[in-house]
């Protein structure tokens, strides 16, 4: 059996979050999608945090789900939640000011408690946000949490982006090693963000022996399991049983633990806003092939370029990866996976969320597209369940002719891509008509496939 997880996201008490993110919606949004784990996210904020101890129960070491007294959401019953927060840390590291953001799950709401009172007697203002900023460095952090429970999971979380993570090429390092010193050993994993996927990220050695995790980063409830990773189990029938072990013990692929990771759902990662580098106000868009032939300068205002993530993956990487290096297998319903070649990691799969699906075969409608999508989740299945595991007769039944193709082209991976940067979108589409064509060409889009 499979669960699929999406542990970072955001509560309302998160800057920039819909005020509707409270457990309840976000218990409903993960039944819709199909999503059986999901992080509470911001338990660090102190009123954040007392609805956690209040709406949720714990069910097994860890693993809480939504008290059922306080709610009347019938399809919610079986989400469960993991206590995954994100903290930002703002500080100076070898002259430069480094912007690194990282998750922390933890095992209890005992060891959330201790690390809050650890976080406040450093001075972190923890109520101004739900993501709160410190000045402790990352190393700092990491020892510090380990010091409280030597449990807990430190994730860098959407490790390419430019302004706020690991490798970002504004305020990151080079390495783990740089950042974290003799505590590297200690980051089991990195999520992937948005503008990369797995296959960007094999190219950094390493990585070789780390786990590659994606989650949603969801500031609203529709965005939830966008990115998400799919554990697998040998047994049948636990997911009342699984415990923040086993899930821990997954991600740090301890031999013989009960849950693997079994793939990660990706974006395709051109939709991501920092894929490809460029500036959004002087309307510069490059690809790494311009930027080795023009520089890193803009020509409209002459500051440095954001150099987005395929760029940066290159200038880290020890090895680039090519067409022979990746396997492409296809399952029962035609879901095409991509593994390295020697299938070493973990696969992938890209998929572009129903919604955005619908929207397109509903002619940009977001209104019917999100009836659509509300009646399929209520009377077909599960969006995850929709994209990765129903056959093509039962979506055409249920959804129409058009979905269904629609559908096959995402499993097929047929989709084009126009390539975000600087904090521009980049846009997918799956049908390729005579208006799109022409689009297309102008903006210089590109097959998806590699
Ligand atoms: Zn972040
Ligand atoms: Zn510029």
């Amino acid at each position: 059996m499979q669960i699929i997880a999406d542990l970072q996201l955001h509560s309302k008490y998160s800057r920039a979050v819909s005020q509707k993110m409270d457990l309840e919606e976000i218990a409903r949004w993960s039944a819709k999608k199909g999503i059986q784990l999901v992080a509470t996210g911001d338990w660090t904020h102190p009123l954040w945090f007392r609805e956690i101890k209040t709406k949720l129960k714990e069910i097994s070491p860890g693993i809480y789900s939504l008290n059922q007294d306080k709610t009347d959401l019938p399809t919610s019953d079986n989400v469960r939640f993991l206590l995954s927060t994100e903290i930002s840390s703002i500080y100076t590291q070898g002259g430069k000011v480094r912007r690194v953001h990282n998750l922390i799950f933890s095992p209890s709401i005992e060891t959330c408690e201790k690390i809050i009172k650890e976080l406040q007697r450093r001075g972190a203002n923890l109520m101004s946000d739900g993501r709160p900023i410190v000045g402790i460095s990352s190393k700092d952090l990491l020892a510090m949490v380990l010091n409280v429970d030597s449990n807990v999971l430190f994730i860098c979380a959407h490790v390419w982006t430019p302004w706020f993570s690991l490798y970002g090429s504004k305020s990151g390092f080079d390495s783990i090693e740089e950042c974290f010193g003799e505590l590297s050993k200690n980051i089991y994993a990195i999520e992937t963000g948005l503008s990369s996927d797995p296959l960007m990220n094999w190219q950094i050695k390493e990585l070789e022996n780390r786990s590659i995790l994606s989650f949603s980063d969801a500031h609203s409830g529709p965005k939830l399991g966008r990115e998400a990773t799919v554990f697998t189990c040998n047994m049948k029938h636990v997911t009342c049983n699984i415990t923040y072990l086993d899930i821990a013990n997954a991600i740090k692929q301890i031999p013989n633990s009960h849950l693997k990771i079994g793939y990660t759902i990706e974006f395709f990662p051109e939709e991501g806003k920092y894929h490809w580098s460029g500036h959004r106000v002087c309307n510069i868009r490059y690809n790494p092939q311009e930027i080795k032939e023009k520089g890193t300068t803009c020509p409209v205002c002459h500051q440095p370029l954001t150099i987005g993530v395929e760029n940066r993956v290159m200038d880290l990487s020890s090895k680039s990866l090519t067409n022979d290096d990746l396997l492409y297998t296809k399952n029962e319903t035609g879901v095409s996976f991509v593994y390295d070649k020697d299938k070493k990691r973990r696969p992938f799969v890209s998929l572009i969320p129903l919604l955005e699906i619908l929207i397109e075969t509903n002619n940009g409608s977001q209104i019917k597209a999100l009836r659509e999508y509300e009646r399929l989740t209520s009377t077909f299945a599960p969006e995850f369940e929709i994209l990765l595991k129903k056959s093509y007769e039962e979506i055409e039944k249920n959804a129409g002719s058009e979905v269904k193709k629609a559908i096959e082209i995402v499993r097929e991976r047929k989709v084009f891509v126009d390539p975000g940067y600087d904090g521009v979108f980049g846009k997918v589409k799956i049908f390729k008509d005579e208006k799109s064509e022409s689009e297309e060409k102008k903006s210089e889009s590109q097959p998806s496939l590699f």
